[in-house]
């Protein structure tokens, strides 16, 4: 049998994965589809919080030659150079990209 990491899981995705091989023929018992939704749903909750994501927002204000940005969910400014993937103030992940103020995708490089 494979080793399992310890990583954080969806306990609804991990449901959503029996009920497909239930539903599948891949588990025939019915009953032990049951007894192991009944194990899910009595693991403990995972102590992790869930991560904010947002992007950062150009301001009219300017530090020198450089043009301030400010954190969307928090309002932190910083330098255009001194952006980073993270928010250094709330710790929001910053990598939405809008257009036309819709979520067209989430930024993966790096700055
Ligand atoms: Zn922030």
């Amino acid at each position: 049998m494979e080793v399992i990491r310890d990583d954080y899981v969806c306990k609804i995705e991990a449901v959503k994965i029996l009920q497909k091989a239930y539903t599948e023929g891949r588990i025939k018992a019915k009953d032990g589809c049951v007894s192991i939704l009944h194990d899910l749903n009595a693991l403990p909750k995972a102590d992790v919080q869930p991560v904010k994501h947002g992007r950062w927002v150009r301001t009219d204000k300017s530090m020198g030659v450089e043009t301030v940005y400010a954190c969307s969910e928090c309002g932190y400014q910083v330098r255009e150079s001194d952006r980073t993937n993270y928010c250094g103030d709330c710790g929001s992940k910053l990598d939405i990209i809008y257009q036309d103020d819709k979520v067209t995708a989430v930024k993966v490089t790096e700055w």
